[in-house]
């Protein structure tokens, strides 16, 4: 099998005891990335209203049993309900995260957001959305946008922590180490690195492995390394590689993959729940914690997702004139997108009738004993006729 014999620890994640989801509040955003499969700049109008917002944070806590909830978009600040989402999140004892691309973001809101439980921030600054301000803008000229984003976060700091994103395709693939570098010198508010190895519309991507990106990295510092992941639900190989780091003022130590699996086992010990390693609980025990990761979703009409997806998001399907909140990829919610929700035949129902339990079920959460109950959906038809109500 690809990757089998590399020392890592497969992360125990699943469709129903998952760390994270996806919860998406609106469509609207004006940045407008080349990659970004939602219809943004052409939509005037398309946030979720709150009472659906609020039903979904429910379904997730019953379906998933998540220690944080992402709020996601488009660009979740563009609807005006977002301090009420972080608060009510907060109120059922999860973590709120925000996903922004930060061009909304200021003291102000800020405050607000912090104020109502917001724990974490997790900002997508990268060449594409600086287009927005510049054309031409490259990794280089965003870092000031990264600066100001450790700026805005400093005085909260130790209360909520910092991520930070990019999306990586050829034209800026080996800028990663500079962004990596970046992240560890600010270590004391940004915990986490995610880079999303573009290759979604096929053959318009980098088409990257984990494991290239690890190389990447072990050319700046050679004892990097992906000490835990996710794999394929086709392919075996790393779709989701993990690189948990110990980070100081005396930069980064790489850790072994059985202390990240004594740490990962340890919390849900305590916890029964799995690790988020971003819990400002967790990183007031742990200061050092530090987290690389590199994304590979799956490829247009090809049924690779990674097992144990922590990003499931939730759509919505009619049968029977009721409708039923599915969980998906959210990866896959991007298919649904850009075929316009077309029921015509392809590879996507092959794609859903092929996967597991691990990655997708439906999710009939006002059934307390959902977890015994979960239900592969087979006629994804349905799913494909009606998507999402909002
Ligand atoms: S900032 Fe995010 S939501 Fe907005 S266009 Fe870019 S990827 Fe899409
Ligand atoms: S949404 Fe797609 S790329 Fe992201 S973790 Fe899930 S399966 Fe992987």
């Amino acid at each position: 099998m690809p990757n089998k014999g590399k020392n890592i620890y497969e992360l125990p994640w699943r469709c129903n005891n998952n760390p994270q989801c996806f919860l998406e509040i609106t469509r609207v955003c004006k940045v407008g990335c080349p990659s970004c499969y939602q219809k943004n700049g052409f939509i005037a109008s398309r946030h979720k209203p709150l009472a659906l917002i609020k039903e979904e944070v429910d379904i997730f806590i019953a379906a998933l049993n998540p220690s944080a909830i992402c709020i996601v978009g488009g660009e979740p600040t563009e609807n005006p309900e977002l301090p009420q989402v972080v608060k009510y999140i907060k109120s059922k004892n999860i973590l709120p995260v925000l996903f922004t691309n930060t061009f909304n973001l200021n003291e102000k809101i800020l405050n607000q957001l912090v104020q109502n439980g917001l724990a974490v921030v997790y900002a997508h600054i990268d060449s594409q959305t600086g287009q927005f301000i510049k054309v031409g803008a490259t990794e280089a000229y965003m870092m000031e946008y990264r600066n100001r984003f450790v700026k805005l976060l400093k005085p909260y700091r130790g209360k909520i922590y910092g991520m930070i994103s990019a999306i990586l395709s050829d034209s800026n693939y080996s800028d990663a180490t500079e962004i990596q570098k970046w992240a560890y010198r600010n270590h004391d508010v940004i915990k986490y690195c995610v880079f999303t190895l573009d290759g979604y519309k096929s053959g318009t991507g980098t088409k990257r492995k984990a494991l290239d990106a690890e190389k990447l990295m072990q050319s700046v510092w050679p004892k990097f390394c992906l000490n835990s992941c996710l794999r394929g639900t086709a392919s075996n190989e790393i779709h989701w590689g993990q690189a948990v780091t110990w980070v100081d003022d005396r930069g980064p130590k790489f850790l072994n993959y059985k202390l990240v699996s004594l740490l990962d086992k340890t919390h849900h010990i305590i916890y029964r729940k799995n690790t988020t390693i971003i819990d400002p609980k967790l990183l007031k025990i742990l200061p050092g914690l530090f987290t690389t990761v590199f994304v590979r979703p799956h490829e247009q009409g090809t049924i690779d997702f990674c097992a144990g997806c922590p990003d499931q998001t939730i759509i919505w399907i009619k049968k029977d004139e009721k409708k039923y909140p599915i969980l998906v990829h959210s990866c896959l919610s991007q298919d649904f997108i850009l075929r316009g929700y077309s029921d015509e035949e392809h590879e996507l129902n092959k794609t859903i009738n092929n996967l597991n339990s691990r990655c997708i079920a439906a999710c009939g959460y006002k059934n307390k004993f959902y977890s015994k109950n979960l239900e592969i959906i087979k006629d994804w038809q349905e799913a494909l006729k009606y998507p999402t109500h909002y």
